[in-house]
Parts: C-alpha cells; structure tokens; sequence
C-alpha cells in the first residue's frame, strides 16, 4: 500500500515538475500538501496524534519509492526533516503539550520544521558546537520579583550563535537548534552540556541567508545567526545538557532516509537509462546491446538492491527501539556509492546528452552528490563501522 501510495504521487509529480522547480529555484508546495493528503507526513506519528503510527521501515520504503518514480531527491528532501527527524524528535523526547502542539500540524503538513546542527565550525564534528543557550530566569534578572523582565510566564533561555547550511529556513515555522548549555571546555565528555530547542523562526533575533548551492534549488538552505534570541522554557526539548541522546534519536533517520535516496535517485537514473540505450541505436545496434554500456549499470542496480535491503534491516532495527547504528551507516555507505556509480554509470550512457538538462540526469547527478557529504560523509560512516568492526577510533 505504501509502495502503490508512493507510485501515485511520483506519477503526478515526475522529472518535468522537477525541472522546473530546480530552474524557477522555487519551493515544490504541491507536491508538500500531497505528501500530507497520502499520508506520507503523519507515517511516524502515533494515531493518537492524527498520523499513522509507522515506523522508518515504511518512512524508507516510501522515500525510496518516490524518489525511484521520478521526485528524485525530493522524495526523500521534503520528508526527512519535518516527517522524519522533528517528528521523532518530538515523538520520542517531547513534552505531553509538545506533542500536541506540533504532532498533529506535521501530519497535516501544516508544520515546516528545520533542523539546526551544522556550524562554520561544527561539520563532521558535531560536539564541536558554540551556539549558547543561557538560561535568563526572572531572579537572576531582578532582585525584585515585581520587576522581572525575563518573561511573563515563566524562565526563558537566551540563544546567540549561527548555523550553516540550515536546510527550509527561509520559510520553516519551527527550527529544532542544538546548542550549548555547558561549554565544550567544562564538561568531561563532549557529548554532554547539550541542548536542544524547538525556536520559532519569526522570534526576534533571527537572521537567515540563503547559501548559493550546486543543485536541490527546489529548497533553500541557510545560514542563520541567532542574537538573544529568547526562547520560553517550555521549548527545551528532552533534558538540559543531555541533548546528545535526543539528537541520536534523529539521526538514525536521517541516514536511513539519505540511504533510501541514494538507492531511489540511482534507480530512478539507471531506469531513465535503460530506457534509453534500448532506443538509441549507433552503428546500427541499440547501445545497450554492448556490454560495456550496460554492465556497469546493472552492477550498480545489484549493488543498489543489496543496500536496500540493508536500510531494511537497519530501519526495522530501529523500530523494534535496537541498537542500529551499526546497520545504518552500512545502509547509507552502500547506498550512496552504488547509487553514485548508477548515477554516472546513466549520465554515460546519455553520451552527450546526459549533459543536457532536458535529459534529467545531470540534476540526479548534482543531487546524488550531496548524499556523500551529508547527513554524515562517507568517510565518517566508515569511520564508524571500521570502529564497530575493531579498529581503533580515529577522530
Ligand atoms: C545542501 C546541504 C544541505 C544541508 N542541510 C543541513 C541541515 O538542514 N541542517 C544541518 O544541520 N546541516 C545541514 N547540512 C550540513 C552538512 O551536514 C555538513 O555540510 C556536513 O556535516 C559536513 O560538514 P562540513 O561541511 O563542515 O565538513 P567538514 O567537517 O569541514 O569536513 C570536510 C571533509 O573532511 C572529512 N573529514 C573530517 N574529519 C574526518 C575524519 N576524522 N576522518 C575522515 N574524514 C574526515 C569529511 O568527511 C569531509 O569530507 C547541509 C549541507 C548541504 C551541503
């Protein structure tokens, strides 16, 4: 169900909606008040809070699903922050009154959230963090209670730093930041003094730049600078300085959602392709016919297979509330190589029109490409395994 569900969407939203989203640089709100009217926002949301109470195992198969059909990227770009890291975010470390406020807006899709981690500084090395959070309480404000200006209902928490690359926050309601409440230099382990915050980006404060990028320009992502801006306590999300866990939470599906592109946007190119080199003939012979021409494609497809498979195991460990981060970054390392290879495998195949942006496949590629960086570089995702395996940690 899910699966056809994902089929009929991509039906109507195929490679020239992409295109010329991706020309026009313009959000895609159709296909967003889709995603919400098939269900796709709500899948992780439990029934209580109006969603459908599923798991990553149905997020990935649907992500996969659409961006195979004809959304590449998109498919998984406009689920995985709001549908995917803030509403288990939410799910799992959110308050009762967070949970009713922001749960049941998602599955609407009435809710854009961004998701705020990466630094100038803070890359790769996410503990590396400064963005502060100072807690501004009415006592500490005035020794007078009746003149307490910190807030009228309660403590707030003061947030100065700046984020990069903070994809939706040009137009998100809501940012989900990670910030400091103890610095990096008084805590023991780097994971601790973390905190997260549900901001609403209209606070006061709040200043956001576009960063000018290689594709996906169907969304914008953002620098965004952050001076005392106020934040009510009420907005803390999970425990003060014990964000680290909340984060982790969120960051299994994320890479299971970039594995699921990975193999979507590789299949979705090596289809395109196939199609292709069984038309276009040269020297009198399709050009698939030569090995040569479609060896390399269907090893990447055989590779993009396995790695599916393995999201699936990663996925469904993650539902059963498992250790999996293990499986998911073997997930998302395979995923992205095979579906790159596939990628470049098809642009190959176009000849010279695989540079053609009618063709689609130069804007896969530019899209496939940013699955090596982020959410976790490969060279990090394999940092971890190798760990995992027994090598000794090298960062
Ligand atoms: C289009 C786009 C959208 C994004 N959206 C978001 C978003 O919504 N929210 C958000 O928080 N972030 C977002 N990011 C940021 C992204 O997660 C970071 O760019 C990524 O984490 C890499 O950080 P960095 O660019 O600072 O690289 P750096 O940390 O500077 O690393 C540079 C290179 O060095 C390698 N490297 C570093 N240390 C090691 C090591 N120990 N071993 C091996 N290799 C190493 C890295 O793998 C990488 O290849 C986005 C980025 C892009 C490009």
């Amino acid at each position: 169900m899910i699966q056809s569900t994902a089929e009929a969407v991509a039906a109507e939203y195929g490679p020239e909606y992409w295109r010329e989203k991706e020309e026009a640089g313009e959000f895609a709100q159709g296909f967003w008040d889709e995603l919400a009217e098939a269900g796709f926002h709500g899948l992780l949301i439990p029934e209580e809070y109006d969603g459908a109470g599923m798991g990553m195992q149905e997020m990935g198969l649907a992500m996969e699903t659409l961006c195979a059909e004809g959304c590449g990227m998109a498919g998984t770009w406009y689920l995985v922050l709001t549908a995917g890291m803030a509403a288990v975010g939410i799910r799992e470390n959110g308050t009762e009154a967070q949970k009713e406020r922001y749960l049941p807006d998602i599955a609407a899709g009435e809710r854009n959230f961004s998701i705020g981690i990466t630094e100038p500084e803070a890359g790769t090395n996410t503990l590396n963090v400064a963005t502060r959070a100072e807690k501004d309480s009415a006592e500490e404000t005035s020794a007078d209670p009746s003149e307490a200006t910190a807030s009228e209902d309660g403590d707030e928490y003061v947030l100065n730093g700046q984020k990069a690359w903070i994809t939706f926050s040009d137009r998100a309601d809501n940012m989900i930041i990670v910030t400091r409440t103890t610095p990096l230099a008084e805590v023991d382990r780097g994971t601790d003094g973390i905190s997260l915050f549900i901001v609403d980006m209209d606070a006061p404060g709040i200043d956001v730049s576009p960063i000018s990028k290689h594709g996906i320009n169907y969304s914008k992502s953002c620098e965004v600078f952050l001076e005392d801006v106020r934040v009510p306590e009420e907005n803390l999300l999970g425990e003060e300085d014990e964000g680290w866990w909340a984060l982790v939470d969120m960051l299994n599906p994320e890479r299971i959602g970039f594995a699921a592109a990975g193999t979507g946007i590789g299949k979705l190119a090596a289809n395109t392709a196939i199609e292709y080199a069984t038309d276009r003939e040269v020297f009198d012979a399709p050009i698939g016919s030569h090995q040569a021409v479609s060896f390399p494609i269907t090893q990447a497809y055989a590779r993009m297979e396995t790695a599916s498979l393995m999201r699936e195991k990663a996925a469904w460990l993650y539902d059963q509330g498992e250790e999996c981060g293990y499986e998911t970054n073997v997930a998302k390392a395979t995923a992205v190589e095979a579906g790159i290879e596939a990628v470049k495998q098809s642009m190959q195949a176009f000849g010279g029109w695989g540079y053609a942006t009618e063709y689609d496949v130069e804007r896969w590629w530019r899209e496939i490409n940013l699955t090596r960086l982020a959410p976790v570089s490969q060279q990090m995702a394999y940092n971890h395994i190798g760990q995992e395996l027994g090598f000794p940690k090298s960062y």
